[in-house]
């Protein structure tokens, strides 16, 4: 049979025809075939188990019950109407409520016929019964392709008003399996499943819609899960193996002056043992003539910024500029002050670029940097722009990665006559799985370690009663001559509420905290650059001892000397969201502390949140908690990974052990066969270039 059975319209799939296909176009992205036995259940119920009318109570999850019709009726009218059933087993008689398809359910169910009755019982006037119960002749059953253990698929609104229910997608997987089965080609090369003792894709696929046993399903679920993370795998491995053989990067060869330098006169503390070691390791990938691509993870705090100076160092040593780009303009602003500040015995030339940098001083930018007088640039977005060009960009560095897309990072690349090496520097705790995923085309480099003499920030939640006492803290704090942060959550959407909510903040906060023993300075999105640069500007310079914000301040913002860190309405932030702010505090050697002010109303997840931060520290921890309270996939979303394909049945959070299964076995094939050439590889090729398209000529750059 030609590959392409599972390539076939699905309209021409027995039970389909235009309208449902249109249906299942628009509602599940199903076309075709492949698409339809790739659409995998959620879940899978026991069916082996039949219960008895008189065993039957109102809080029974889904049951099932063999059963004969006593009496059918319509009762009701308008909205209300509908249609009843009695049904009776021999143990007593039980109520079948359908509110819709009342003339197609009545054609269906007759006085005196037989039906296997499968619902989720429920309790209406003191009496169990089952509302839009599947209704299914167990003569019927028997002829198509059984299985102990029903499968449900998610099915949409408007798919259950046309009557395209769960029941209905797994008779139509029962039908298309029917017509393939046994003929769909071969997905991994049989060494391959011979040596792992995998299933086939046939059997595999026939297990996953209909498995005999929770063993066969097990067995089906792994091959698929397997297939999924080892193709997902193979195609990052292979672009970055391709990579590293075609693109030839700068060689920083000179240990250089500026670095000695500033490394013997100029740094402001002894670098950590991480820092060090991660110095090395650029400094060893950049001198090598291959192209660098790090990932420098280091958790909030762990002084990242000090080893993407010094990495710049080695870059302008060589003759070379760099640049570091970051998401936010108080963020990159401020970076540029610390660079500045820091360098400013060297002959370093420094310069900022954003969004809101006149064009008048722009002008001056654009030329310097073509002439290369300028040594390095700091800042947002607006470095990618097409009308910046550099004389000679060797580094390139990212701060804050998990705010910039794969795209972005790939734009760097056309800076220059050859790419410039990357460094990407993230906060965000990635879990080891998601990071082998997300970033399994970069080498990863890890700060584990904090500067010395930092204590621990003291999490504490406070409901929104106990405000009186808070400001007395507050106040104590501000006598020891420290400063306070106080964060409002602006959740796109509701923003003028928000907006109304920090405006009320900051008033009531100026009352409690009253000029002129008091200044309290704000700063948010709505603000001028210019007045927000100014409320930062005091906040910094240790002028104001409050600063009420958004989270604008959320990444990258380092005030040592503030110590608290106030959340509002905490319930309402993220994990990763809420870790970062702490992060603001707890970067001097005072004990520091992060309130999390919230309502008395929390939802179930908001107080696994809030009990999470105030449990840990750290920052791992808190990205796993994270992902097994919301799934990973708004993180890959955030991070716009670049999947070249969505996952359909494995799960990053849970399949870690598969996943690192499956990206040992990409590994090992991929180095006795890069090219992936040799006869047995065949099907990995063939499939690899079905799964990723967009990879033509493999040794481009993704
Ligand atoms: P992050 O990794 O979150 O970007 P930063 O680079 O902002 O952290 O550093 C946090 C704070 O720690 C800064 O105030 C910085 O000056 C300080 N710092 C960085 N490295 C060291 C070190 N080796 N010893 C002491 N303090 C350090
Ligand atoms: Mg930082």
């Amino acid at each position: 049979m030609p590959a392409d059975i599972l390539d076939k319209e699905i309209k021409f799939l027995p039970g389909v025809g235009p309208k449902r296909a249109d249906l299942l176009d628009k509602e599940l992205g199903i076309r075709t075939f492949g698409d339809l036995l790739y659409y995998f259940p959620y879940k899978h119920v026991d069916r082996t188990r039949f219960y008895k009318i008189s065993q039957i109570t109102g809080d029974l999850p889904y049951i099932q019950l063999e059963g004969i019709i006593k009496r059918v009726g319509i009762a009701g009218a308008g909205r209300n109407k509908r249609l009843t059933a009695i049904i009776a087993d021999g143990t007593g008689t039980l109520e079948l409520v359908w509110f819709r398809g009342l003339r197609w359910t009545g054609d269906l169910v007759k006085p005196g016929k037989k039906f296997l009755v499968y619902g989720k019982p429920t309790l209406f006037n003191n009496k169990v019964n089952l509302v839009h119960p599947e209704m299914e002749d167990p003569e019927t059953q028997i002829k198509t392709i059984s299985s102990a253990l029903q499968a449900f698929y998610n099915t949409s609104e408007k798919m259950k008003n046309s009557f395209v229910t769960s029941r209905v997608i797994s008779k139509l997987q029962n039908k298309l399996l029917t017509l393939v089965a046994g003929k769909i080609d071969e997905t991994l090369p049989g060494w391959l499943t011979g040596k792992l003792r995998m299933e086939g894709i046939n059997e595999a696929l026939l297990n996953i819609h209909f498995p005999q046993s929770i063993e066969n399903l097990k067995k089906a679920e792994y091959r698929l899960k397997f297939e999924e993370l080892f193709y997902l795998q193979l195609n990052i491995l292979r672009q970055k193996s391709g990579r590293n053989e075609k693109v030839k990067g700068f060689v920083f060869t000179r240990v250089g002056e500026l670095l000695n330098t500033f490394y013997h006169y100029h740094l402001p503390f002894e670098l950590t043992e991480a820092q060090k070691r991660v110095i090395r390791e650029i400094r060893k990938d950049t001198g090598t003539g291959k192209q660098m691509n790090r990932l420098l993870q280091g958790d909030v705090g762990s002084g990242k910024t000090l080893v993407a100076i010094m990495s710049m160092l080695i870059a302008v040593d060589n003759g070379f500029q760099a640049c570091l780009m970051a998401p936010t303009e108080i963020l990159a602003a401020q970076h540029f002050r610390t660079i500045s500040e820091i360098l400013r015995e060297l002959p370093v030339k420094v310069g900022l670029l954003t969004g809101s940098t006149r064009k008048k001083e722009r002008t001056v930018l654009h030329g310097e940097l073509i002439s290369g007088e300028l040594n390095i640039l700091v800042g947002t977005h607006a470095l990618i722009e097409e009308s910046v060009q550099f004389r000679q960009l060797g580094l390139a560095i990212i701060d804050e990665q998990h705010r910039f897309g794969v795209a972005q990072r790939a734009r760097m690349w056309k800076k220059s006559e050859h790419p410039p090496h990357i460094l990407v520097m993230t906060a965000t705790p990635i879990p080891r799985t998601l990071a082998m995923t997300v970033y399994g085309d970069l080498e990863v480099s890890v700060i584990d370690e904090l500067p010395p003499g930092r204590r621990p920030v003291v999490t504490a939640h406070y409901y929104d009663n106990r405000r009186e006492r808070l400001f007395g803290f507050l106040r104590k704090q501000i006598e020891l001559g420290r400063q306070i942060y106080i964060v409002y959550p602006l959740i796109s959407g509701s923003e003028k509420m928000d907006y109304k909510d920090l405006e009320d903040g900051y008033e009531s906060i100026t009352r409690a905290f009253p000029p002129p023993g008091y200044i309290v300075s704000i700063v948010h999105g709505q603000m001028k650059h210019e007045n927000k640069e100014t409320g930062m500007q005091q906040f910094i310079s240790g002028r104001a001892h409050i600063l009420v914000a958004t989270t604008v301040i959320e990444v990258g913002v380092d005030v040592p000397n503030a110590s608290v860190m106030v959340i509002e309405s905490a319930e309402r932030f993220g994990l990763s969201q809420l870790h970062q702010l702490r992060g603001r505090v707890g970067r001097g050697a005072d004990q520091s502390y992060c309130i999390l002010m919230t309502s008395h109303k929390l939802s179930n997840e908001a107080r696994q949140r809030i009990k999470t931060m105030t449990d840990t520290n750290d920052g791992f921890e808190i990205a796993e908690a994270d992902m097994k309270l919301r799934g990973p996939g708004d993180m890959e979303g955030t991070m716009q990974s670049g999947f070249p394909f969505a996952l359909k049945i494995a799960h990053l959070g849970k399949d870690s052990q598969i996943l690192e299964y499956a990206r040992q076995q990409a590994i090992s094939i991929l180095d006795n066969d890069p090219m992936l050439e040799k006869p047995g590889n065949v099907i990995l090729y063939r499939q690899l270039r079905k799964l990723n398209p967009e990879i033509e000529d493999w040794s481009r750059i993704g």
